[in-house]
């Protein structure tokens, strides 16, 4: 049998598929000794393990069995299966506005066809148009492919490059941006997209999906279509995250590129503001602010990049029993700034008040968050807070942990005098710092969970 039909299955995997007759592609139920399973066997990666057999469940989820439990194969039928998602030229309509979508990666990016189920890499318009024909509905659509990297290997390189491209969207008159990224660090490329790119007349969109499109219940199409609303239609023009909102895929969520955290490994409603209210709710039809004080659209073409980037900065999160050479590591190696996410208001313990100190007299701006991310960085209510300000450690407000890394980042890209650096810390440029929580903002408006709504009515009171 050829190669083609053993796709990446070698070694026992590939023994059990010969010796069963079956191949890729194949409708089969696999019997074991745990009992069968029925799907359709997929084809593996070259760097996979060659003990297992995958296959993908009517559910939409794949399954790896050892090839070593299998006891007897049935095939049941076969499929052809097409990589290709039909080209379709994007329509041009001179009334709808004009959107541009940079791609970065991320499962969005990967895989688009949502109703063939096909893994498929899709980024051209034609192939969006293909995948997701809703979208000629809302807006004429360019698209860019400017990386093609899961997000954890997003950094200042691509960041700069990102703000770069924006502004001269912006320039040429874009009416929306979108920005298609991988959910794991899509806050933190939002955030330093808060502070790169200012004062933008038009929205600045990031969109992902945590399930790829070949699962059922894939959020890709969902998220894509509100985000490209949000773009061509929205009036909030600032950097925004735009992902599912509920567990029910009743509508998603704008949040504030520098309030918002992916908050969940797998779950589709993931992100979440923190510290308040998301921006607004969107569905097919509407976009309902849920705040007023948003920044709006505007006609002009001017808005500021500012690139300037530090490298050598770190996020010191606390643990207990966390040891001083860990901070004079750092100073060591010429880190520039750490930002600590503390234990409760904002503390560390005393061992590490020394090398603290040796820190900030070394140059290091170290600045205060708290691991709780709800609720304010306090130093002033404990004696230990109070101590560690007494060794140059700014409290960074309601910064979350991230967020103030981005901005330590860029306000050290910008200058190295400690009060400047302070006052760019301390100046909130969009609502990375807010005066205060809403009372409720812990509590609502992150996206109806009915599952709560359903425990809470099978609670007698
Ligand atoms: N690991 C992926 C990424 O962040 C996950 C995703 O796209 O949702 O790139």
């Amino acid at each position: 049998m050829s190669d083609k039909r053993f796709q990446g299955y070698r070694g026992p995997g590939r023994a059990v598929l010969e010796r069963f007759d079956v191949g890729v592609w194949h409708d089969v139920v696999l019997t074991t000794g745990d009992g069968s399973f029925a799907g359709l066997i997929l084809p593996r990666s070259e760097t996979s393990d060659d003990r297992h057999i995958v296959i993908k469940m009517e559910t939409g989820y794949n399954v790896g069995i050892l090839a070593d439990t299998i006891t007897n194969i049935t095939e049941h039928g076969r499929r052809e299966i097409n990589y290709e998602i039909p080209e379709k030229a994007f329509p041009f309509d001179k009334h709808k506005p004009n959107v541009t979508l940079f791609g970065t990666g991320g499962t969005i990016a990967s895989r688009l066809d949502y109703r063939t189920g096909a893994v498929i890499p899709a980024f051209s318009p034609g192939e969006l148009y293909g995948s997701v024909p809703e979208l000629a509905d809302i807006c004429n659509l360019t698209t860019e492919k400017l990386y093609g990297v899961f997000s954890e290997n997003m950094g200042p390189e691509q960041w700069i490059t990102l703000a770069n491209r924006i502004g001269e969207e912006i320039e040429k008159g874009v009416d929306g941006i979108v920005i298609g990224h991988g959910t794991d660090t899509m806050h933190h490329t939002a955030a330093i997209l808060s502070f790169m790119v200012q004062d933008s007349p038009v929205p600045i969109v990031m969109v992902g999906s945590q399930r790829s499109s070949d699962r059922p219940s894939s959020d890709a199409a969902f998220n894509l279509i509100h985000a490209v609303k949000a773009a061509a239609e929205g009036n909030i023009a600032e950097v925004i995250v735009c992902m599912f909102g509920p567990t029910s895929d009743e509508y998603g969520l704008l949040h504030r590129g520098a309030r918002v955290r992916k908050m969940h490994s797998s779950y589709r409603s993931a992100f979440r503001t923190l510290g308040d209210i998301p921006l607004a709710m969107i569905d097919s039809k509407s976009i309902s602010p849920l705040r007023q004080d948003f920044k709006p659209r505007r006609k002009d073409r001017n808005v500021t990049i500012n690139t300037a980037f530090e490298e050598r900065v770190t996020i010191l999160y606390y643990y207990p029993n966390m040891q001083p050479d860990i901070v004079d590591a750092m100073v060591e190696k010429g880190y520039r700034g750490i930002v600590i996410a503390g234990t409760g208001l904002g503390h560390v313990n005393k061992p590490i008040y020394a090398a603290l100190q040796r820190a900030t007299d070394a140059g290091v701006h170290v600045y205060m968050t708290v691991q709780t991310l709800w609720g304010y960085v306090q130093m002033y209510v404990y004696e230990t807070g109070r101590e560690i300000m007494g060794l140059g450690v700014t409290p960074a407000a309601n910064m979350l942990p991230e967020v103030a890394y981005m901005k330590l980042c860029w306000a050290l890209g910008q200058t190295t005098d400690r009060e400047e650096v302070k006052k760019i810390m301390l100046t909130p440029v969009g609502d990375e710092i807010t005066d205060r929580e809403p009372y409720d903002g812990y509590l609502i408006f992150q996206g109806a969970i009915p599952e709560v709504e359903e425990f809470l009515r099978t609670i007698k009171r």
